[in-house]
């Protein structure tokens, strides 16, 4: 089964709520204006589907029921154009699953001043029948993100896209298979963490196999499968001369291609859309996956170093978020500091992972020792991440609950680097260096995070919201002292919203 990263196939619902009080002629126009008002949310990533309006309980009940049964509808839009008297809703929120959004929204722009009558006032009702449905929602404690504007409005379509692409993660990561090669690496704290949990909350499924069946399924791939391959990079990728074929080191080059070969068919075979490894745990296989984990990542896989499946699942949710969005999501690590006081930057890499997506240059392919995991020498992509707005993302397990801690940050140019043959990028995070660190260390975030260059905070946001998940985030409005105080209220907040 191949993977699918795109968000062509889901739909959201739109549903419009009314009462029978009205009678035909204003039921009418609420139909006829809700569609247009669908029709101007033509044009976001997800498709918004039209409802029937609903104008009693039982409808509404079996509409979030079937919402519920459809892996294809990922999230319902609500908007109260007349009066629904909310108790009618309760069951109906109750029994959904799915992410809700309130549009808060009016059919007109602007009021006709001259010409208003109390038949426009009685079919335009969305400033109170809005506010009643609000009530309900906050009564039963339902999640939800609330938009509010007309539809013309850019800023109001950007919010709703938003949601729309933090539904489709929410998705992706209720169907989410993983598949961890090895163990964490030992003695690791921050990468262990409550595979049993993680199923409950995200719906995630974690699970370890052996390392020497992947390098099964790597031994199994055939000459044939490893030229086309070879011939892929050659293609895209700036190859080193020694790996070119006849070069004195190609048959790394096809090693690493073999590699490739054998987990994607491994991952494919299994339904898997994230993985993980472990240097310390590679068995018989000849290199540590450098090439194809960062092929694999730019391509929507999720994957994370070290057994690290927290950091896997955030690159699977950011690479669905981000689809058909301009760069990418992959693994990241805070790797080292320029301290220059006042223009501090971090220098963020692994030993191989990072996913060309976050480059629009064209990657160069080499080959260069690695002094861990005692290994052949492994193929690996050469670049540095695009100058530009990005976000890094970490999950850390707290023993009750999981934490995302996200940073707003600024990747900038990057020097000559000859001496560094990764992947890697250079960031300024907000809102200045001291703090961002200072909060990330109070916060017990991890060291390993999903880079994203193709979705920013409010797409987290959203998501954290749907995932009834704690996010705290360091940004420009961020102080130590405001964020420590987060923590902790955070802290009880979270223990009390689990109950007992
Ligand atoms: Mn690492």
């Amino acid at each position: 089964m191949t993977l699918t990263t795109s968000l062509d196939g889901y739909e959201v619902w739109f549903v419009t709520g009314s009462q029978n009080l009205y009678g035909e002629e204003t039921l009418r126009q609420v139909a006829e204006q809700s569609q247009q008002v669908v029709a101007g949310l033509a044009g976001l990533p997800v498709r918004v589907v039209w409802k029937p309006v609903l104008k009693d309980s039982d409808a509404i009940r079996r509409l979030a029921l079937e919402v519920n049964a459809r892996d294809d509808v990922i999230g319902v839009m609500a908007w109260m154009h007349t009066f629904s008297p909310a108790k009618m809703w309760i069951s109906g929120l109750d029994a959904l699953q799915k992410p809700l959004l309130h549009l808060h929204t009016q059919a007109n722009v602007e009021l006709p001043w001259a010409d208003i009558d109390f038949d426009f006032m009685n079919l335009n009702q969305a400033a109170h029948g809005d506010r009643e449905f609000g009530y309900i929602q906050t009564r039963l404690g339902v999640a939800r993100k609330t938009v509010v504007g007309h539809v013309s409005n850019p800023a109001v379509l950007q919010q709703v896209e938003d949601w729309q692409r933090a539904a489709a993660g929410w998705q992706a990561v209720r169907t989410l298979k993983l598949a961890r090669f090895g163990d964490n690496m030992r003695y690791v704290a921050v990468t262990e963490g409550d595979k049993t949990e993680a199923e409950l909350r995200f719906g995630v499924q974690v699970n370890t196999w052996g390392v020497n069946e992947l390098a099964d399924a790597v031994a199994a791939a055939s000459d044939a499968d490893i030229d086309a391959l070879v011939e892929v990079y050659l293609a895209e990728y700036d190859v080193a001369e020694e790996l070119l074929p006849g070069g004195d080191r190609h048959q790394s080059l096809r090693d690493g291609a073999a590699i490739e070969v054998g987990l994607r068919s491994f991952l494919e075979a299994g339904g898997f859309g994230a993985f993980t490894t472990s240097f310390e745990d590679l068995g018989s296989l000849k290199q540590l996956p450098g090439l194809a984990v960062q092929r694999l990542m730019a391509e929507g896989y999720g994957f994370g170093a070290e057994g690290d499946w927290k950091t896997a699942i955030l690159v699977r949710v950011a690479n669905v978020m981000g689809a058909g969005r301009p760069g990418g999501a992959s693994l990241m690590e805070d790797y080292t500091y320029d301290l220059v006081a006042g223009d501090e930057k971090i220098l963020g890499a692994h030993m191989l992972e990072v996913a060309p997506s976050l480059t629009t240059a064209k990657p160069r392919l080499e080959i260069h020792p690695l002094g861990i995991g005692g290994k052949d020498d492994p193929v690996r992509l050469v670049f540095t991440a695009d100058p530009g707005p990005a976000l890094v993302v970490a999950m850390s397990d707290m023993r009750d609950r999981f934490r995302l801690v996200a940073n707003v940050v600024e990747n900038v140019e990057a020097p000559d680097l000859p001496q560094l043959p990764v992947g890697r990028a250079i960031w300024k995070p907000a809102p200045d260096f001291a703090t961002s660190a200072a909060c990330w260390l109070a916060a017990g975030a991890a060291h390993h995070t999903v880079m994203t260059t193709a979705v920013g905070i409010e797409v987290f946001r959203d998501f954290a919201e749907i995932a009834k998940t704690e996010l705290v985030v360091i940004d420009e409005d961020t102080t130590v002292r405001g964020f420590q105080r987060e923590l902790r209220w955070n802290q009880a907040y979270y223990r009390l919203a689990q109950g007992l």
